[in-house]
C-alpha cells in the first residue's frame, strides 16, 4: 500500500521528532494534539533540531522551510480522516490509546493504517477495539526519532502481511534499521532495559556500589554509552519502568518486581532531570 499522507496524534517528545522524520522525508503530515501552545512547541522543537542538523552539515539549511511546509498542526482529531497512516504518540495508557484509536476507526476510511508508538504495551489489546485489526500494527520509535536507527516493529497474529510490509518499507524509506517482533508486553527492546534496569536498581538497594559506581561500571565496563541511572533520570524514566514493570510482572512474574526505591522515586516525584531530581540531584545545576 502506498502512504500519502500522514498523522501524527500526540505531538510531545516523540510524536513531533516522528513528524520531522516523515516531512523530511517528503511526507505531508498533520500533528494532533490537545491544545494549541503544544503544537507551537513542537513546531519550535522541529525547527530547532532541523537548525542543528543543517549547522552539522547533516541537511540541506535550504530545504528548512520545505520541510517545514509539509507539516500541519491541529487540535481537531478530525484532521487525522484523510491519512493514509496514523502514528498514533500520546501518553502510555491503554484506555487513552484505546479511546483515540476508537474515534480514529470511525472517522478514518477502512484503508488507513494504525500504527502505535508504544513502548511496552499489548498491540492486540489496543487494537481490539478497532475494526481494522489486520491494519494495526506496533512502530515503537526511540528517543530522539530523527537520530535514533531503529524501528521496532510490531505485528499482532492479526495484521496482515501488506500492512507489515508497508511498514518495514516506510520505515527503510526513513533511514531506519527495523526489527520486526511478535507482538508481547515489553517488545525486544523496553522488556530487555526493564530487566537491566531492575537489576541495576537492586544492587543500588543492597548497598552493594552507590549510583556513580554502577554508572561508571556500566559505561567502561560493558560499553554503554550512558549508565542506568543516568539514562533514567535524562529520560524522565521512573514514571516508565513504574508502570512497565507492574504491567510485566503481570505477565513475566516476580523477576520484574518493580523494586522499593523505583516507588518511592516515583511517588515523591523524583522523575528525573526534568523534575530537577531522579536517581541524582539537578537542582543546583
Ligand atoms: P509526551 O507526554 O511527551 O507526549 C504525549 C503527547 O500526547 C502530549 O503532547 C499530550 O498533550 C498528547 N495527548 C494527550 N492526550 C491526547 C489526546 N487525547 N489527543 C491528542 N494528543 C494527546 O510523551 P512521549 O514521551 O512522547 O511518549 C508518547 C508515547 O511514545 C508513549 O506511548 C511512550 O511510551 C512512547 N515512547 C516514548 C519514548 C520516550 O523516550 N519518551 C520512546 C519510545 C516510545
Amino acid at each position: 500500500m502506498k502512504i500519502e499522507k500522514i498523522c501524527v496524534v500526540g505531538a510531545g517528545t516523540m510524536g513531533h521528532g516522528i513528524a520531522q522524520v516523515a516531512a523530511m522525508h517528503g511526507y505531508s503530515v498533520t500533528m494532533v494534539d490537545i491544545n494549541q501552545e503544544i503544537i507551537d512547541r513542537a513546531f519550535k522543537g522541529i525547527k530547532f533540531s532541523l537548525n542543528k542538523f543543517a549547522e552539522k552539515g547533516k541537511f540541506d539549511a535550504n530545504k528548512i522551510d520545505e520541510v517545514l511546509g509539509r507539516i500541519e498542526g491541529s487540535t481537531d482529531l478530525d484532521a487525522a480522516k484523510d491519512a493514509s497512516l496514523i502514528i498514533e504518540s500520546v501518553p502510555e495508557d491503554m484506555r487513552l490509546k484505546q479511546e483515540i484509536f476508537k474515534k480514529l476507526d470511525e472517522i478514518c476510511p477502512p484503508e488507513t493504517i494504525f500504527a502505535s508508538n508504544t513502548s511496552a504495551l499489548s498491540i492486540t489489546e489496543m487494537a481490539s477495539v478497532t475494526n481494522r485489526k489486520e491494519k494495526f500494527i506496533g512502530m515503537h520509535w526511540f528517543n530522539p526519532p530523527p537520530i535514533m536507527r531503529l524501528i521496532e516493529i510490531v505485528k499482532t497474529i492479526d495484521t496482515s502481511e501488506d500492512t507489515l510490509n508497508t511498514i518495514v518499507e516506510l520505515s527503510k524509506e526513513f533511514g531506519k534499521e527495523v526489527v520486526v517482533c511478535k507482538d508481547s508486553v515489553g517488545f525486544i527492546t523496553s522488556r530487555a532495559l526493564q530487566a537491566f534496569v531492575t537489576e541495576c536498581i537492586r544492587i543500588l538497594e543492597e548497598g552493594v556500589a552507590s549510583a556513580e559506581d554502577i554508572d561508571k561500571a556500566i559505561k567502561l565496563g560493558l560499553n554503554h554509552p550512558m549508565g542506568p541511572f543516568e539514562l533514567l533520570d535524562f529520560t524522565n524514566g521512573i514514571p516508565v519502568i513504574f508502570h512497565a514493570g507492574e504491567e510485566m510482572r503481570k505477565v513475566y512474574g516476580e523477576r520484574f518486581t518493580v523494586p522499593q526505591m523505583v516507588r518511592m522515586l516515583y511517588y515523591s516525584g523524583r522523575h528525573g532531570r526534568k523534575s530537577g531530581r531522579g536517581f541524582y540531584d539537578y537542582t543546583k545545576e
